[in-house]
This record gives C-alpha cells, structure tokens and sequence, in this order.
C-alpha cells in the first residue's frame, strides 16, 4: 500500500464524521444539506469524504473550483455539485460536459457563459449569487432582479438557486448576520423571486446553529460538520467532534548534556541531561514552524513539548527520563490514552484559525480512513 510508504499519517475517524452529519440532520429536518468539499474536504480528502456524505444523506457537496467538482465526478459521485468560485470562459465546456453548477453574480459573467452554451446547444444549470454584505463577490442586490430577469430571457441557463454567504454570524446576537439575513430575506420575497421554484441558502456552519430562520431551502456547513464547533455552541452540538487525527512515529532516540543546543539555531537548549527524540515531520507535512518550542505531543499517553525550530521533515521532542522507544507511535493532533491535543489551540499558537491549519497539511501525508 502506497500510504504506507510515508512514516505520518492523517487519521479521519469516518464514524465520528458520520455521527457529526447525524447530529446536523437531525437539526436541520427536511432542509437540504449541502456539504462544502472545498480544499480537499478541508483537508479531509475530497473523494473520500464526498463517497461518505453521498452515502450518508447529505444532499448536495459544494466545491470551490471546476477542477474539484471534476475529481468527485470521476469519483462517481451522483450528488448535485455546486461549483462557488471563478469560473474562467475555457471552462465552460467541461463544467457542462460533468454536469456541475456554478455561480453567476454579473451580466459579464452570464454573458460569457451563454455564449459558450449557445455554441454547444446545452442550458447550464446556476446559483445566482447575492452579496448581501460580505463584499467578495456577489451581485448588489439593487441589481439581483435586472440580472435575473436579463439570464431568464437569455434562454441559456437553468437558474437552480439563489444564495449568498454570511461574513459574520458567530453568535445569536450578530448583528451583521441579522442584517444580512434580513436582506437576503426581504429581496426573495419580493418579484422576480417570490414564489419562483428557486433554492434558497445563505447559512455556513454557525449560520446553520445560531439562526434557524437562516436555513431557508437549504444550509451549508461545512467546518462543523468536521466536528469544529463554534464557541458557545448550544449543549444540542456536544457530540459534535473533530475527526481529524495527525500521528507520526518516534524514528531516532538520543541522551543529550545539559546547555547542548537543539535543531537550526539553536532556539532551545537542554537546561539539564535529558532524553531528546525526532520525530519524521516538519512544515514540508503543514506541521507549521510558528509551533517550535510551543506545540506539544502525545506519547505513551504523556505529552511531551516540542523543543528546537521545526525543519521541513523533522522535529524533535524533549521526553525527560520519560522512557520512548523508536517506533512508537506520536499523537500531534487528536487522543492518546485519555489526553488529546486539540487543532483548535495549535490554531491559536499560530494566530491563526482552524480551517488555515487544516488546508495546510500536504497532499504527501497520507489520508487513513478508519470506522
Ligand atoms: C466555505 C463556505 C461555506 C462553509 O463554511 P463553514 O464556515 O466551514 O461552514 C459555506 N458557504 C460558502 C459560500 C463557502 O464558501
């Protein structure tokens, strides 16, 4: 098995990620559940993941780019795929020929899409997308009805859904995602889009468990149903848990003088004789640099610091009079025995959030599927 090959691995706990969609279901009813498996599936493997939400009851995936949606087509996924971001002119024909959805959010865009239909004879199913505050992209809303109107009579398209996406809905009381909501809600209640069979959404993650008016026709949570839960989660979420593991195993054992310095640098030094082990990987996995002398791991259920700069393919451990022998296995992220180290605090340690750290890891590290 070629996984096999690379000495750290990814865990994905396909149970917990099963138990996670359970949970959101059970939420969110009979409201469409469209998962986004952008990014690798945040990092989580697209294919693989896109095959278990399939099979799990998940409604509808959402990728970021063509290429993605293309991958899980190859894959046999059946589930309507929307593709969020940019689409270039040259891409139309594929985007047609694997049966995917895309955004429209100008009559530039549609113009360009049209014409490439019309040269095919196919109608390309859309999302027109609204920007009700986020400023990325997304028709204004002054304009959603003129461009609607003007993409209905060019004849080319098959206008699915409307949709647009919160820039802030972290608690009950956002006030930016109560005003969004409120636009959004008020433009498709109003001609052309009232009563017309059109998916509405609007809610990610928080979105989809803070703001039950948000789920509309359908919801898009995608980092909590990766068991990342937003803080002050209502009690309904507990069970709601990472599967994401990252482990590795010790590869060389070494006793160390006190005042001897440790890796590029020399940014840690041995304040006593100690027992240093490495560890094969480094930033070159996405194990970032900013964690040196501040990360922790976990072996023989002990948690241990990372001590000295972290190199591209190793980093070493200081485990004391702890004894470790190589070979064994090292819990960077995730539970040994009863501790675990939590994505969410590295995250802090880089000042920077989850969802970066997990669309970091490189494709080199292979992805272990365990249930
Ligand atoms: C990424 C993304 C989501 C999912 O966001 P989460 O915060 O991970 O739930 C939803 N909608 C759009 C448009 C996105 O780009």
């Amino acid at each position: 098995m070629l996984e096999r090959t690379h000495p750290s691995w990814i865990e994905i706990d396909l149970l917990q990620f099963r138990k996670n969609l359970s949970i959101l279901r059970s939420h969110i009813g009979n409201t469409l559940f469209c998962l986004p498996v952008k990014a690798n599936a945040y990092g989580h493997g697209l294919c693989q993941i896109g095959k278990e939400a399939e099979n799990c009851g998940v409604d509808y995936l959402a990728v970021a780019h063509l290429k993605e949606g293309i991958e899980l087509r190859q894959a046999k996924i059946q589930l309507p795929i929307l593709v969020l971001g940019a689409i270039h002119k040259e891409q139309v024909p594929e985007l047609l020929d694997f049966d995917l959805e895309i955004s429209i959010s100008s009559k530039f865009k549609a113009d360009l899409v049209a014409e490439q239909c019309k040269k095919i004879s196919k109608k390309c199913p859309v999302h027109l997308e609204i920007d009700t505050g986020m400023q990325r992209t997304g028709v204004q809303i002054a304009t959603a009805p003129s461009l609607f109107d003007y993409m209905e009579k060019l004849g080319c398209f098959h206008i699915v859904g409307i949709y647009s996406h919160f820039a802030s809905a972290n608690h009950p009381n956002d006030s930016l995602a109560h005003y969004q909501l409120e636009k959004f809600r008020s433009l498709i209640e109003t001609p052309p889009f009232q009563g017309k069979p059109l998916l509405k959404h609007l809610a990610n993650s928080s979105g989809t468990l803070f703001f039950k008016e948000a789920h509309l026709d359908m919801v898009r949570p995608s980092i909590v149903s990766f068991g990342y839960l937003p803080k002050n989660a209502p009690s309904f979420f507990q069970e709601i848990k990472p599967c994401f593991s990252l482990k590795t195993k010790v590869s060389y054992f070494k006793i160390v003088e006190a005042d001897m310095g440790i890796s590029y640098g020399h940014s840690y030094v041995t304040p006593r004789r100690t027992r240093i082990v490495t560890i094969p990987i480094g930033y070159g996995d996405g194990y970032r640099r900013a964690l040196s002398n501040k990360a922790s791991v976990l072996i023989r259920g002990k948690m241990f610091p990372i001590v000295g700069t972290i190199c591209m393919d190793q980093c070493m451990v200081d485990i004391g009079d702890s004894e470790v022998h190589v070979g064994d296995e090292v819990v960077l992220i995730g539970k040994q025995g009863d501790k675990e180290i939590l994505l969410e605090d590295l995250a802090l340690a880089c000042d920077t959030i989850s969802y970066e750290l997990l669309c970091l890891f490189s494709q080199r590290l292979p992805r272990i599927y365990v249930r």
